[in-house]
C-alpha cells in the first residue's frame, strides 16, 4: 500500500518483547529492571502480519527488547513464514542466544539476522552491556554456519566509546562475508542526554577509511549507503538518520510489543491495534486507514525527540 505521501509501505518491524538480557547504557539503563509480561500473543502477532501482508507488506523484522527471549520465537517465525506474500523474515538480536537458537530459527524460516555489536573489546563490552562478548562472537559464527545470510553487524557510533574501533570493524569485512553497518546514535529517551557528548557522524567512517568505495544499494529505500574495501568480502554500510534524513524513501512501520502501531520511530504517536481488535474492528481496514497518515518526516532537527527508549519500541 501507499501512504498519502506516495511512499510504498512494504516493511514491518515487530517488537516481540520489551525485556532484554543486556543493559546497553544508551538504550536500557541499569535502572530499568522490570520484567514485563509479553502482552502480544503469538496469535495476535500472526494475525497482524497476515493483515499487513494483505496490504502489501513483504518484509518482516522481529526485534525487541531481545526477541530471542520469547519462548515461542521459533513458532512465531514458523507461522509467519507460511503467510502468503511475506518473502523476507529477519531478526535483530544482541546475538547472545544464537549459539543455542540459530539452527531451529533457520529451520523455522528465519532468513537473516542483524546482530548488534558496538565494541570488539571484552572489557568495554561488559561495561556497555553487562554481557559477555564471547557469547556474541560465537553467536555470529553459529548464525553464519547455519546459513543465516547476509549477516549484518550493527554498530552504534559513539564519540568517546568506539571511534577508535572503526577501522577494526571495517577490517572484519576483509576476511569475512559479513556486512558491518555504522549507525548514528539517535536522540530518544535516555540517549538524549548522551547526544551532545557522544554523537558521531557516520561520515567519520569514510574519513577514517578512505579506501572504502561506494557500491550499489540493495534496494532504493534502504537507509544504508554501502561501501566496500577493494579486497573486501563483506560490505560496510553507513546509516545517517541525523546527518542525512531518509524519510522520503521510508517504507516501514513498527509495532511495539504491546501491539501499538508506530508510523514513525521519532513520533510519540501510537495506535492501539489490540484494542481495535478487541472492539471487533476489521484489522486490515484499520491498519490501512491509519498507515495512510504516516508522518512525512521526523523533526529531530527541531529537537523534537520521543520519550521512550529504543528497547520499548523495537530497534
Ligand atoms: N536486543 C536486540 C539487539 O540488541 O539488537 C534488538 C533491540 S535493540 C533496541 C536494536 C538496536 O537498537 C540495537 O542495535 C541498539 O544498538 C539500537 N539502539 C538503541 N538505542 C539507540 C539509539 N538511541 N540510537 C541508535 N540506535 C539505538
Amino acid at each position: 500500500m501507499r501512504d498519502l505521501h506516495g511512499r510504498v509501505i512494504d516493511y514491518l518491524r515487530i517488537s516481540l518483547t520489551e525485556n532484554c538480557n543486556l543493559r546497553c547504557i544508551y538504550c536500557k539503563p541499569e535502572t530499568c529492571t522490570e520484567t514485563k509480561k509479553d502482552p502480544m500473543t503469538k496469535e495476535e502477532v500472526v494475525a497482524i502480519v497476515n493483515a499487513m501482508a494483505d496490504l502489501g507488506v513483504k518484509k518482516v523484522r522481529f526485534t525487541g527488547g531481545e526477541p530471542l527471549l520469547r519462548k515461542d520465537i521459533v513458532e512465531i517465525i514458523s507461522e509467519v513464514s507460511k503467510i502468503k506474500g511475506i518473502d523476507d523474515i529477519a531478526l535483530t538480536t544482541n546475538g547472545v542466544f544464537l549459539v543455542e537458537k540459530a539452527k531451529e530459527l533457520k529451520k523455522a524460516g528465519l532468513m537473516r539476522v542483524n546482530i548488534s555489536l558496538d565494541t570488539l573489546k571484552e572489557d568495554k563490552f561488559s561495561k556497555l552491556t553487562g554481557g559477555d562478548l564471547k557469547k556474541v562472537l560465537n553467536g555470529i559464527d553459529k548464525a553464519k554456519a547455519e546459513g543465516l545470510f547476509p549477516i549484518k553487524l550493527n554498530v552504534v557510533l559513539m564519540n568517546s566509546f568506539n571511534k577508535e574501533e572503526i577501522e577494526d570493524f571495517v577490517n572484519i569485512t576483509v576476511e569475512k562475508n559479513i556486512d558491518v553497518r555504522f549507525i548514528e546514535l539517535m536522540p530518544m529517551g535516555s540517549s538524549v542526554s548522551w547526544i551532545e557528548k557522544e554523537y558521531l557522524s557516520s561520515q567519520e567512517v569514510v574519513k577514517r577509511c578512505p579506501m572504502l568505495q561506494m557500491v550499489e544499494k540493495d534496494y532504493a529505500s534502504s537507509p544504508s549507503l554501502l561501501y566496500k574495501l577493494p579486497e573486501g568480502k563483506g560490505r560496510v554500510g553507513i546509516i545517517n538518520t541525523i546527518s542525512n534524513k531518509f524519510c522520503d524513501s521510508c517504507n516501514r512501520v513498527r509495532i511495539t510489543s504491546s501491539g501499538k502501531l508506530k508510523l514513525c520511530l521519532h513520533s510519540n504517536k501510537e495506535i492501539d491495534l489490540l484494542e481495535a481488535m478487541r472492539k471487533g474492528e476489521n484489522l486490515q481496514e484499520f491498519l490501512k486507514k491509519n498507515i495512510q497518515d504516516k508522518p512525512e518526516k521526523h523533526h529531530l532537527d527541531k529537537k523534537q525527540y520521543i520519550d521512550k527508549d529504543m528497547y520499548k519500541i523495537g530497534g
